[in-house]
């Protein structure tokens, strides 16, 4: 079995404050939020980035965006949001399995990037 933090929880092994699940995704708040609206959403089967996703993801990788006009919707920033998926090192990406942020709230989520 995976020790991956976000395979446990798809596991139901580590508890989650789950928003939506079906067969092939699970979505879920935050541990940290970073905007009053901030939900991970994962595919349940490991996927460890969009560096090592094949084309045989893309029905996953298409429904995890597809849902995330209704989750937002459901669950406080009904006037739209912003995905986030961070890749690899230079992406910043902390938990290796695949999971796009989906953040929001009331207010407009601010500046895409800092400029460097
Ligand atoms: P990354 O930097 O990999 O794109 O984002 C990882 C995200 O996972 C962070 O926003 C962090 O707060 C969140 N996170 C880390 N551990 C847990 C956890 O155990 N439960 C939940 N719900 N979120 C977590
Ligand atoms: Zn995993």
């Amino acid at each position: 079995m995976s020790e991956c933090l976000f395979c446990r929880i798809a596991r139901g092994e580590i508890p989650a404050r789950k928003v939506f699940e079906d067969e092939t995704v699970l979505a879920f708040h935050d541990i940290n939020p970073a905007r009053p609206m901030h939900i991970l959403v994962i595919p349940k089967r490991h996927i460890e980035s969009l560096q090592t996703a094949t084309e045989a993801d893309e029905p996953v990788l298409g429904h995890m965006l597809g849902i995330a006009n209704r989750l937002a919707e459901e669950n406080g920033s009904p006037d739209g949001f912003r995905v986030i998926i961070n890749n690899g090192r230079v992406g910043g990406q902390e938990v290796s399995h695949l999971h796009a942020h989906v953040v929001g709230g009331p207010e407009p989520v601010g500046p895409m990037l800092k400029r460097n």
